[in-house]
């Protein structure tokens, strides 16, 4: 089958992380007999640039006609001083609600490889697992396209107040409850909302739609949780969860949290998918925005030291997600885990208290070979 990937690299690590994903993405075309074709878009500070603007209008519509969009990662410091309005992340809002992606899912799991990079004692971690195991497996389902980042915003005349609104209508609500509830069934079959109904009215109102939302989901256990709540409960006994649904805002805190846990934000994949009944959707698969859940790490660009495997295992969830491509995307995870099974390490994940030989420290570029060469095997 053909499919068409707006190819969005970015700034500081994102083309160097992009790069290696899409030469597994072509493995697998010739694997499989699949063709990606791939069109590549300015947005952020590279935008910003050759532009004057984070998402110029060409670059949105061209990734409307795409199957689904890859992006690496926006900003920098040249580009922090800008007003907020043209500042490089305002390309991914601008992307993720001109595509209509608003569920973001983004699994946190502790590969039994990297076990030592997770800050959590064993005990710790098998207190709360099911099977007392010393693992999680959790997948956070955000509201990315409504509430406080999409709210108005503004300033008062004299300049000393400032404010930020959390809205969300009821449509917005139960379309990424049911994400939520789709997901869970495939699991552990918990659903877990996640907010602050005990100060904010919007809170409550979530609450709401749950209560008539869950209905329809019998089979599924619904619980809810304060934010503040959560944020400690993460740390304190993480193997509780499976599905995780909230806000935009505890939404983008609670998964960076959740990333620490698995040993490194540069291991987690993250997709956006809009409604499968939407115009942009394709052959029923929803249109799908996939990224890393990092930044642009300006700290380590241009060195080769950026792990490439979050940017990977989200090119995994695009072939299952937006292509419906479930064996080819398995194929590729499973690559990335039997290259950590060999022992290859980047910094990030690497051991904190080392053990010589069992480990090998690699660059971006050899990860990136190394699944690549797993995969042709
Ligand atoms: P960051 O995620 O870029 O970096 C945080 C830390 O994690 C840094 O120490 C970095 O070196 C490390 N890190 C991140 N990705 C890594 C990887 N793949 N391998 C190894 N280490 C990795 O967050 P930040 O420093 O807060 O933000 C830097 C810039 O990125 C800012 O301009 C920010 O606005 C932007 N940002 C963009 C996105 C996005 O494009 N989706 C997300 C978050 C932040």
């Amino acid at each position: 089958m053909n499919f068409s990937i707006a190819l969005v690299p970015g700034d500081g690590i994102g083309p160097e992380v992009i790069a290696p994903a899409t030469e597994i993405l072509d493995a697998i075309g010739d694997i499989y007999g699949h063709v990606f074709h791939y069109v590549e878009l300015e947005a952020g500070g590279k935008a910003i640039d050759s532009a004057g603007e984070p998402l110029p209008q060409e670059t949105l519509e061209a990734a409307k006609q795409c199957d689904a969009l890859l992006l690496g990662a926006v900003g920098g410091p040249r580009w922090e001083t800008l007003p907020g309005h043209l500042r490089p992340e305002r390309a991914l809002l601008g992307l993720r609600s001109g595509l209509g992606v608003f569920a973001n899912l983004r699994p946190a799991v502790l590969l039994p490889q990297l076990k030592d990079a997770c800050p959590l004692k064993d005990e710790v971690l098998a207190a709360s697992h099911p099977e007392g195991k010393p693992t999680f497996d959790l997948l956070i389902v955000r509201e990315l396209t409504g509430g406080l980042y999409f709210g108005t915003r503004g300033r008062s005349e004299d300049g000393k107040t400032a404010f930020d609104t959390e809205t969300y209508s009821w449509m917005e609500v139960e379309r990424v409850l049911r994400a939520g509830y789709a997901a869970a069934t495939v699991r552990r079959k918990k659903l877990c909302i996640v907010d602050k109904a005990n100060v904010l009215e919007s809170s409550r109102f979530w609450r709401e739609v749950a209560a008539v939302v869950s209905k329809d989901y019998p089979d599924i256990e619904t619980s809810y949780l304060y934010v503040d709540n959560c944020a400690m409960q993460l740390i304190r006994a993480p193997g509780q969860f499976d599905v995780i649904v909230t806000s935009n805002l505890f939404g983008d805190i609670l998964s960076d949290e959740a990333s620490v846990l698995t040993g490194s934000i540069g291991m987690l994949p993250s997709a956006s998918l809009g409604s499968p009944q939407d115009p942009l959707a394709k052959n029923g698969h929803p249109m799908g925005m996939y990224e890393p859940i990092h930044g642009s790490a300006p700290d380590i660009a241009g060195q080769d030291r950026a792990n490439p495997l979050a940017t990977i295992l989200s090119a995994a969830m695009m072939l299952r997600y937006s292509f419906g491509l479930e064996k080819e995307a398995h194929a590729v995870e499973a690559a990335v885990s039997a290259v950590l099974d060999a022992g290859l390490r980047t910094q990030d994940i690497a051991r904190r208290t080392s053990t010589p030989g069992s480990e090998k420290i690699v660059g971006t570029k050899a990860m990136g070979a190394a699944v690549l060469k797993e995969l042709s095997r």
